[in-house]
């Protein structure tokens, strides 16, 4: 059989399956929820901008010290030995994250993520300078004239101040931010300080100002993964089909035409969404749980002279006629482990002691000859005060018969959040000390006799 070679013709008009992203203008709305949304909002960024300037006992209240390595949060001082705290800080943030999503959906997303956060804001400025949703799109379609330059350019002015200073707060987290204002001021700020605040400067211009849902569509990991800690009674907003359809315009104040639904196809839940998604085509990956459309449809439904909640917080049991059911196994799972989780970081920093204390044996030698018949080892010793006040310490040693410690005669003064290295010398008989002995160092705070730590070590003698 004679295979028959044919060429195929490049089509000139392939089609594309490369889908270019539409602006998006959501359209303003009030509410209940937009109130909460609001508020929320407030009291976020009030928190974000005002605790980096709040100080405890002379020390930033939060403040994560990489150059020092040290991490203050909230009066207490963590340092890398303490990485336990924040790790486990990180998982009961996560477990609080999957708790939260199971018993009521994505409000996260839709009232205290950063990226919901920043967009408000920012959308916010975009009214107060461009105007409603039907101006800014035909400021957008109109040619470039003195107004628009103005309104413009006022928009890119507030957006721009607003991100820097969101950079140079978030940087303030990570480096006194009192010195980075005076660094700032002073125009002395060295180039890793700037190339951070300008960096989240401009993650913020870009992420709240134009990206916007597209984060969330396209970037944002949790928006993968939540629908796994969905079930049928997870609330969620959903436009209740059987009560809406069919859909069709009608007068204000006149009840719907036979066979007609409630929903009046309006467009305004399309419009104010965020996203820019039809929540009446069903529950979509896309829906931040913002409730905007909540409060668009219900302000319909009050024109129209019908019932509130046509799209609504509810459950897919209850949108089935099924009772929801609010204690379900998932909800103990996580429960359980975000107590377990919090009582563990609870309980030990109740119990945690603010010292350190690190001992290095000298490798040089195995051991010294003294005073004739005695012997010495020498070690160095790392005490790490890590209490907001300063502390005197005093080292014993114990082990061995007649073990005595020559060095440090006195108290070890350590200052708050400081380090001291100590060069020790143990000295014992050389006829008790023969062989390898395990002794204890233990170091107790003079004016604090509840801070003590021990630490073993050997003794090496004569063989
Ligand atoms: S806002 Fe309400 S009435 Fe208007 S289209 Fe949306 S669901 Fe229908
Ligand atoms: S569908 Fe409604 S709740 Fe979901 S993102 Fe859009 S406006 Fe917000």
């Amino acid at each position: 059989m004679n295979a028959k070679l044919t060429t195929v013709a490049p089509q000139s008009s392939a089609p594309s399956f490369y889908e270019a992203a539409q602006k998006i203008y959501p359209r303003e709305v009030r509410g209940r929820f937009a109130t909460k949304r609001r508020w929320t909002v407030v009291v976020l960024l009030g928190l974000f901008y005002g605790v980096a300037w709040i100080s405890w006992n002379g020390q930033q209240l939060l403040l994560f010290d990489l150059p020092a390595r040290k991490f203050h949060v909230f009066g207490l001082t963590l340092w890398p030995q303490d990485f336990v705290y924040l790790a486990l800080l990180l998982i009961i943030a996560a477990l609080s994250l999957f708790f939260v999503t199971a018993l009521a959906g994505r409000v996260f997303c839709g009232y205290a993520c950063p990226q919901t956060v920043w967009t408000e804001v920012f959308l916010w400025i975009e009214h107060w300078t461009e105007g409603t949703r039907s101006q800014r799109q035909k400021l957008d379609q109109r040619a470039w004239n003195l107004e628009k330059v103005l309104r413009k350019s006022s928009k890119q002015l507030l957006w721009l101040s607003l991100a820097f200073y969101t950079g140079f707060t978030f940087v303030g987290y990570f480096m006194p931010i009192r010195s980075i204002g005076a660094g700032l001021v002073q125009l002395s700020l060295g180039p890793w300080a700037v190339f951070w605040i300008l960096l989240y400067s401009l993650a913020t211009y870009g992420n709240a100002g134009y990206l916007r849902e597209q984060v969330c569509k396209y970037m944002c990991p949790y928006a993968r993964f939540q629908s796994a800690m969905f079930d049928k009674d997870t609330l969620v907003i959903s436009y209740d089909e059987l009560r809406g359809e069919p859909r069709g315009a009608r007068r204000r104040g006149a009840p719907p035409a036979k066979n007609q639904g409630d929903c009046i196809d309006c467009t305004l839940c399309v419009q104010v969404c965020p996203t820019g998604i039809d929540i009446r085509k069903g529950l979509q990956y896309e829906c931040i749980a913002c409730a905007a459309c909540i409060d668009a449809c219900d302000d319909v439904m009050d024109k129209v002279g019908s019932a509130r909640g046509l799209i609504r917080y509810t459950t897919e049991h209850a949108m089935s006629g099924n009772r929801t059911r609010v204690a379900r196994p998932r909800l103990f799972v996580y429960g359980a482990l975000l107590s377990f989780a919090t009582g563990i970081i609870a309980y030990s920093l109740l119990t945690r002691t603010p010292l350190i204390l690190d001992v290095i044996r000298d490798r040089n030698a195995l051991y010294r000859e003294v005073r004739g018949d005695w012997v010495e080892n020498a070690y160095s010793i790392k005490v790490i005060n890590e209490d907001e006040k300063a502390h005197h310490y005093r080292l014993q040693a114990a082990g061995i018969a007649q073990l005595e410690l020559v060095t440090p005669a006195g108290l070890i003064d350590v200052p708050p959040g400081s380090v001291a290295n100590v060069p020790v010398r143990l000295q014992a008989p050389a006829a008790s000390a023969q062989g390898v002995h395990p002794i204890t160092l233990r170091i107790t705070a003079q004016d604090a006799p509840s801070i003590v730590r021990t630490e073993k070590t050997r003794f090496i003698g004569p063989q």
